[in-house]
């Protein structure tokens, strides 16, 4: 099975929009989305009803769930907070419905026989809304906390593969468009950097093709024209420093 993977949308449509022409070339069979559909973003509403129909499965993230008032903003930074506060004035009852019904933490093999031990959280494993997977160290604990065989994380805007074999953890790189092979008898930890606002180095939106059967995960970088997100959000009255840092990629 081939699965599109992409988190941290962020209200960016047209990064989104850029990320599935990319991806309908691959015709995958699945969608997933590993939550922050909206936060910082001019198009909270539009991301979330254009993914909807498209998605086998997603999982919810800290920006989504503040967005529905659920929870306490103050560990956010001031900027976040701001986006948020907006956000919650513009999500529209159909999006919300869509994001109150999400959990932070999915099993795919629950419903699919063809793909055993694949699970979705939007931060870790061990804590699926709020831990951000930096480093090999923090990975272990995630492959600990659960017995998957691939997890597939998203919520720190940076790609990467952390590896579980023989009881050792490590990090590896991720090359765009160059296939990285999935060992079998090795555990992963796959995050595919954010769609809609990328924190490394790269201004270019991201996302990871699954290949359960052929044992890949290929990372893609695709450019779509951020001074149209940034001037919608302008427009809105969004920070400036969430308008700069899309062209930065920081
Ligand atoms: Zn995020």
């Amino acid at each position: 099975m081939r699965i599109g993977v992409v988190s941290d949308v962020h209200a960016n449509l047209e990064a989104l929009e850029a990320v599935l022409a990319h991806q309908d070339r691959w015709a995958p069979d699945m969608l997933v989305c590993l939550g922050d559909f909206v936060g910082y973003g001019p198009d909270p509403n539009a991301c979330v009803e254009r993914l909807r129909p498209l998605l086998g499965a997603a999982v919810m993230g800290n920006h989504d769930q503040a967005a529905l008032g659920d929870s306490p903003t103050d560990h956010f930074n001031f900027f976040a907070q701001e986006a948020i506060v907006w956000t919650r004035q513009m999500l529209e009852d159909g999006p919300r419905a869509f994001l109150s019904g999400l959990s932070p933490h999915a099993d795919l093999a629950e419903g699919t026989a063809a793909l055993p031990g694949l699970v979705l959280a939007h931060g870790s494993l061990r804590r699926p809304l709020d831990e951000y997977v930096l480093d090999a160290r923090i990975a272990r604990a995630s492959f600990l906390a659960a017995p998957f065989e691939i997890a597939l994380v998203g919520h720190t805007h940076q790609p990467a593969i952390f590896i579980e074999s023989k009881r050792r953890v490590s990090a590896q790189g991720l090359l765009p468009e160059v296939p990285r092979a999935l060992t079998p008898g090795a555990r992963y930890i796959i995050n595919p950097g954010s769609v809609g606002q990328p924190r490394d180095g790269d201004p270019r939106a991201s996302y990871i093709l699954l290949d359960t059967e052929g044992r890949t995960a290929t990372l893609f970088r695709i450019p779509y024209p951020f001074e149209e997100t940034q001037r919608k959000m302008d427009a809105a009255g969004l920070p400036v420093p969430l308008i700069e840092r899309l062209a930065l990629g920081r």
